[in-house]
């Protein structure tokens, strides 16, 4: 780092005046129409009953066929859909978004994809490269969503690798995967070689893959190359979407071989995050690994830290295989991991400036307040290279009390036509179960505000 980077950047001095916490109450609802309490009371109560949530997809189509498509279509756009998602065209969208912006928040667009696909049309080359154009248009909108003048470097969105290279129900991932884990295998399949093939474009031999596997993965690289190359040049930051503990070695693979293209602090990097997920066991260990391999090797690094999505699938599937289950073993200890690893991300912004990112992608208040009161603590500035992140439709009044304050603060927002979006809701609203029936505080807080309006009393 230079003398003027560190005399900008480097670990800056305890704020002035005393912190003071935010209070996540009622009172940022006031910036808010009445209809849109009363929709977010009623969804976050519907969500909140395991029955729906449980057999969502069969419920969606019987109302289709009870109700006729359009009746059941606007149904949902009233309620879910007009919920959690920001449309469908690029118009919506940005609607959508200027309705945040006025309210302080910013977009972290998300493309909805299945993971599992479930028709043989999303197999093969032509469903990824369908994958790549949607990535490369949310790029371009990412871009086109900022406020005017762009504070260059502050559009995000989020990228999920599995949308462009092979999903888990084929061998792909999981034989990637175990052969990395595998001594020796680093030789053959490292993220400077992998980082070489996405620059050269050249065929990439790796002994363990077959030919239509090796041309899979040359193909998959191109695409990931495409997508990072766009992003950059439109001055979006990436941030990779952590998924299944089968498949994450090989997805971080492919992240480490385009942080080292990308993530060089003189081009204003990190342009690539990984994201990582609190609830597993080992994940303090390899954030603290990768944070020091990325300075050693003189790279930004950047993280988007998740408590975890995917809890009720990790423990079936290692019921199923007998292996052992690599989640924490409660809800205490996640989150006496999270804390750990938010304390960590927090120390190493403060030691190494603007070449360190991290989002606070939570919706729990006591991490939000951890997260401000050692940002004040430690010098961090509100709206610098830390920022927070919660999905749209929930814990608004988390978001808004952030954003009133000055916080960096992202709503991840889903977008796509209703019958592509439906499903990757529901089964989003399956993996978060226990989040949407926590969100009975905000259920009272909604309430709380309605009833206030309702009596005309003052806030
Ligand atoms: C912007 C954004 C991006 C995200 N990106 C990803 C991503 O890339 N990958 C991903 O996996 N998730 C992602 N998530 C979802 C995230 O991992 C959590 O599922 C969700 O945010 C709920 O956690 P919380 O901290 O908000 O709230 P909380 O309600 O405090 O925590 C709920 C979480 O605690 C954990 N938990 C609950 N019960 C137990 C238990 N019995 N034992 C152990 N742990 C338990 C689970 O992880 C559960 O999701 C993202 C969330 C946001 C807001």
């Amino acid at each position: 780092m230079s003398w003027i980077q560190r005399v900008l950047y480097g670990p800056a001095r305890p704020s002035v005046g005393s912190w003071k916490p935010l209070r996540f109450d009622s009172g940022a609802f006031h910036l808010k129409g009445t209809a849109e309490l009363a929709r977010a009371l009623l969804v976050l109560r519907l969500c909140a009953w395991p029955p729906l949530v449980s057999h969502g997809l069969a419920l969606q189509a019987w109302s289709q066929r009870l109700l006729g498509s359009r009746l059941s279509g606007a149904l949902l756009r009233a309620s879910i859909y007009g919920q959690f998602v920001a449309g469908e065209t690029t118009e919506e969208v940005k609607g959508c978004v200027q309705q945040l912006q006025a309210l302080g928040l910013r977009p972290l667009l998300a493309v909805p994809t299945e993971e599992e696909p479930d028709s043989i049309a999303k197999t093969g080359e032509a469903w990824y490269e369908g994958n790549l154009n949607t990535m490369l248009h949310c790029v371009d909108l990412s871009r086109a969503l900022m406020d005017n003048p762009n504070p260059a470097g502050k559009s995000l969105m989020q990228l999920k690798v599995t949308a462009l290279t092979m999903p888990l129900t084929t061998p792909f991932q999981k034989e990637l995967t175990s052969w990395i884990q595998r001594p020796g295998a680093s030789s053959e399949l490292n993220p400077k070689r992998l980082a070489e093939a996405m620059d050269s474009g050249k065929d990439l031999q790796v002994s363990c893959l077959n030919a239509a596997q090796s041309q899979h993965l040359q193909a998959s690289l191109n695409r990931l190359h495409r997508v990072a190359q766009r992003a950059r040049a439109q001055h979006v930051r990436l941030l990779v979407d952590a998924e299944y503990t089968f498949i994450n070695p090989a997805l971080s693979l492919l992240v480490a071989a385009l942080a080292l293209r990308w993530n060089s602090p003189r081009e204003g990097g990190p342009w690539v995050w990984n994201t990582y997920q609190a609830y597993l066991k080992d994940t303090h260990e390899r954030l603290e690994r990768d944070a020091e391999a990325a300075h050693k090797a003189g790279l930004a690094f950047g993280v988007k830290l998740v408590r975890g999505a995917y809890l009720e699938k990790e423990r079936a599937v290692s019921t199923l295989q007998g292996t052992k289950d690599q989640t924490q073993p409660d809800y205490e200890a996640t989150n006496m991991s999270y804390s750990h690893c938010l304390e960590l991300m927090l120390r190493h912004v403060s030691n190494h400036g603007p070449s360190c990112h991290l989002m606070v992608a939570s919706h729990n208040e006591e991490s939000v307040h951890q997260a401000t009161k050692r940002m004040w603590e430690l010098g961090i500035p509100l709206d610098g290279t830390v920022c927070f992140g919660q999905l749209l439709g929930m814990c608004d009044h988390v978001s808004l009390a952030l954003g009133q304050a000055g916080y960096a603060v992202y709503k991840s927002i889903p977008y796509g036509c209703l019958e592509e979006v439906i499903p990757y809701l529901i089964r989003r609203a399956q993996e978060n179960r226990s989040v949407l029936q926590g969100a009975r505080r905000e259920q009272a807080l909604l309430s709380e505000e309605l009833w206030r309006r309702l009596l005309g009393r003052k806030a």
